[in-house]
């Protein structure tokens, strides 16, 4: 059973995920760019790496949890990266969310030093990686997949296997295509409401009241009533879901017309300041350009008088 393992990229999600596998009993040697934050889990037990070939090498399994194609091109497939230091017969497994290219550069990389290789993106966010509550979608071979399975439980509750190798980053994909819509319809739906004169929380008890209720709508659109926009997952990074998935579309000949111009909305809110705030903020970009506020309001006397029922 593999039982050492090198994790690399200690951000919002991969500290949680982490700190969950030396809980846990691992062996983890662990390495980020900004390397206090890796010296946070040496409390818990980890050994501090110097680079990414540094937290490869001897491992059974390295993890890696970047935000993006370009880190990992510098950190997992550049000079000093994952890739110098793995191990033969070792297995890689990628959580980041990125496009199918880079799934398969990674697996070519890998093979190339006799690894194998697994995408495996999450969905869930930090709360989930806190408390080993991920959902993965895997791409990749089944005995690959069973191999690792005891560590990827650690850090997840749910375990799909998309299918072959590329196959969860492409799930993954689709799956934030879905979370970025809902969210700009949300947002969208209490500015329109709140300039109608609404309370915006009435809508969210619409919303939430029949078929379209859905647990994200609830958590989000209480974070929007409650003005709380502290980063779970960040508006830069949803907004670079959103480019890998329309350039998905152009390779793949697949038209997206609404996720363009959901991209949009998300590329305004960078130039509008939010890029590192949740994505929930949004619904500020909106509320500018409307003049509104969406906020948890008292019902009004005429709103709660009995002649108003
Ligand atoms: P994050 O907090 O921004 O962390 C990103 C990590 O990548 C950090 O370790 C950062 O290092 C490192 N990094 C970024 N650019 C780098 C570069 N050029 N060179 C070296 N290291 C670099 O992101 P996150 O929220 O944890 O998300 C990580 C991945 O999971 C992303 O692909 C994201 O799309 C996906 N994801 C996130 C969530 C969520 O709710 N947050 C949910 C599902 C999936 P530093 O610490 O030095 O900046």
């Amino acid at each position: 059973m593999p039982q050492r393992i090198g994790f690399v990229g200690l951000g919002i999600m991969g500290r949680g995920m982490a700190a969950n596998l030396l809980k846990a009993g691992y062996d983890v040697a662990v390495y980020n760019r900004t390397r206090a934050k890796a010296e946070e889990l040496a409390g818990l037990g980890a050994e501090v790496a110097g680079t990414p070939a540094q937290a490869a090498r001897g491992r059974d399994v390295v993890i890696t949890m970047l935000a993006d194609p370009p880190a990992i091109n510098e950190v997992v497939l550049g000079p000093g990266g994952v890739i110098e230091g793995l191990e033969q017969g070792s297995i890689l497994i990628d959580c980041s969310t990125v496009d199918p290219a880079t799934s398969a550069a990674l697996r070519e990389a890998a093979q190339a030093k006799g690894a194998r290789f697994l995408d495996s993106p999450v969905a869930g966010s930090k709360e989930a990686a806190a408390k080993g509550e991920l959902i993965l979608m895997v791409g990749g071979d089944e005995p690959t997949l069973n191999e690792v399975r005891p560590i990827l439980e650690v850090m997840s509750n749910k375990i799909i296997h998309a299918g072959p190798s590329g196959s969860g980053t492409m799930v993954k994909l689709c799956f934030n295509l879905v979370g970025s819509h809902m969210m700009a319809a949300l947002v969208e739906a209490f500015v329109l409401g709140t300039k109608a004169g609404l309370r915006p929380e009435v809508i969210l008890e619409a919303v939430m009241s029949g078929a379209l209720a859905a647990r994200f709508y609830e958590w989000k659109g209480g974070c929007i009533l409650d003005r709380d926009f502290s980063t779970n997952f960040s508006i830069r990074l949803m907004h670079k879901d959103l480019s890998l998935m329309m350039s998905a579309g152009y390779s793949l000949g697949t038209p997206l017309p609404v996720t363009a111009v959901v991209k949009e909305l998300y590329s305004m809110a960078e130039g509008h300041g939010e890029s590192e705030q949740d994505f929930c903020s949004l619904v500020r970009v909106l509320e500018d350009l409307a003049g509104v506020e969406v906020r948890r309001t008292p019902p009004s006397p005429a709103q709660t008088s009995p002649e108003a029922r």
